[in-house]
């Protein structure tokens, strides 16, 4: 039962005012609110329980351990990995990404060869690709998208060349909400022998990710975009391709034995977890996404889509709307621009109205070139948004329209 008084009072700071207006919070692709139960847990760990994982033989060690290891059983099935050996605790999906850039490139790529993302790519998922450019001389191509903001598939068949060696893809854009058909990329980059990263930011918040079904072989997002804390995220790598990968950092943790002469290296996934890992966010995180599982995944979904759709028919009755992202398939975000208003005016002036948005490239440059903008006003959806807070932004549009 998705009870929307209910969920909102588990989340305090969606009651509170701004400028004395009731928060309207829009900004969720930037960044979620957590609920009391990952606050909760987390100030209980620091209170109860806090000492270094893995190291300790003493009993709060041990019980700490427990806690960040179950946190990886947890992610292990949110996401439906075979093995908790497949999971990766990072900083966020930017980590993620640039681990995978610089193992992938310095054990697998060597110059002249090619990697594929897309013209919707977040910075994160393009200039971690561009440092290797630089460093390993591989090369970057793109997979153009169409006035809907959707990718154009067979431009991306004509991408393939016997240099490629991975397509590193959004699950969902962070601008249009296009949410990309994942298993067909997959499905059409493994008849080349290619293997896929997939860049899950805006996607594990939303919907139900399944790897086992998706068949990508990494895939990763961030836990302060999924109703967690800040400062962890996930890497999930099928075994076999983090097996032939070297460590990303070393120290601490993702050692077997070190001598001066020879230092060999700690199992999956250790291996690539130097130095003390964040174990009071990884048992956030574990609770947030308890809380989503609780919620249902397909409600969060249901709910989310109801809200996108009815945000966008309100939008598009307004004169002088511009819609970026129609997407047949579109998830819980809305970008617009109303006639010749600034992106930036119009953020501000919702802002005084209590209104969050996000304005401006996104951190998607290359897409707004493709737009023909310099930035859009982004309204995002998360799981505990209701109907009037959409009639709150159309309002709020509506005001400032007439301020012009
Ligand atoms: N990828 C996408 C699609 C995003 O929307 C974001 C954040 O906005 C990121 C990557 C980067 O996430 P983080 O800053 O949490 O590493």
């Amino acid at each position: 039962m998705y009870n929307l008084s209910f969920i909102r009072a588990d989340f305090p700071i969606l009651s509170r005012q701004v400028y004395g207006r009731p928060l309207v919070y829009l900004d969720n692709g930037a960044t979620t609110q957590k609920p009391l139960c990952v606050l909760d847990a987390m100030r209980d760990e620091y209170l109860n329980v806090n000492a270094n994982v893995h190291r300790g033989v003493h009993y709060l060690s041990q019980q700490a351990t427990d806690l960040h290891e179950a946190a990886r059983e947890t992610v292990r099935a949110f996401i439906n990995a075979r093995s908790t050996n497949e999971i990766v605790f990072t900083r966020g999906t930017t980590e993620g990404i640039n681990l995978i850039a610089s193992s992938f490139c310095e054990a697998l790529m060597q110059p002249g060869d090619e990697v594929i993302v897309s013209e919707m790519e977040h910075h994160s998922n393009i200039v971690p690709w561009q440092l290797q450019a630089a460093r390993r001389g591989i090369a970057l191509k793109v997979i153009p998208i169409n006035d809907r903001g959707e990718l154009l598939l067979e431009e991306m068949d004509a991408l393939f060349t016997p240099r490629t060696r991975l397509i590193s893809i959004a699950h969902v854009s962070n601008v249009l909400g296009t949410v990309n058909p994942i298993a067909e990329i997959v499905r059409r980059a493994h008849s080349h022998g290619v293997p896929v990263l997939v860049d899950g930011a805006q996607s594990a918040p939303h919907f139900q990710v399944d790897m086992q079904a998706l068949d990508c072989d990494f895939f990763t997002f961030s836990g302060h975009k999924t109703y967690g804390p800040t400062g962890v995220g996930v890497l999930y790598g099928k075994e076999e391709w983090l097996d032939r990968l070297p460590p990303y950092q070393g120290g601490g943790e993702m050692i077997e034995t070190v001598a001066f002469e020879k230092t060999t290296f700690a199992a999956l996934p250790f291996k690539f977890e130097a130095g003390t890992p964040d174990y009071i966010a990884t048992h956030g995180l574990a609770k947030a996404l308890d809380y989503l599982t609780r919620l249902g995944m397909n409600n969060i979904e249901r709910h989310e889509q109801e809200l996108t759709n009815y945000c966008t028919q309100q939008l598009k009755a307004i004169d002088g709307m511009r819609l970026f992202g129609e997407a047949e398939h579109k998830d819980a975000v809305v970008s617009f621009l109303l006639r010749d208003i600034h992106h930036l005016d119009m953020g501000t002036l919702l802002d005084r109205l209590g209104i969050a948005v996000r304005t401006g490239h996104h951190c998607a440059q290359p897409l707004m070139t493709r737009l023909k903008v310099s930035g859009t006003v982004r309204a995002s959806f998360g799981l505990y948004n209701t109907r009037e807070e959409v009639d709150a932004l159309v309002e709020g549009i509506r005001r400032v329209e007439t301020m012009f």
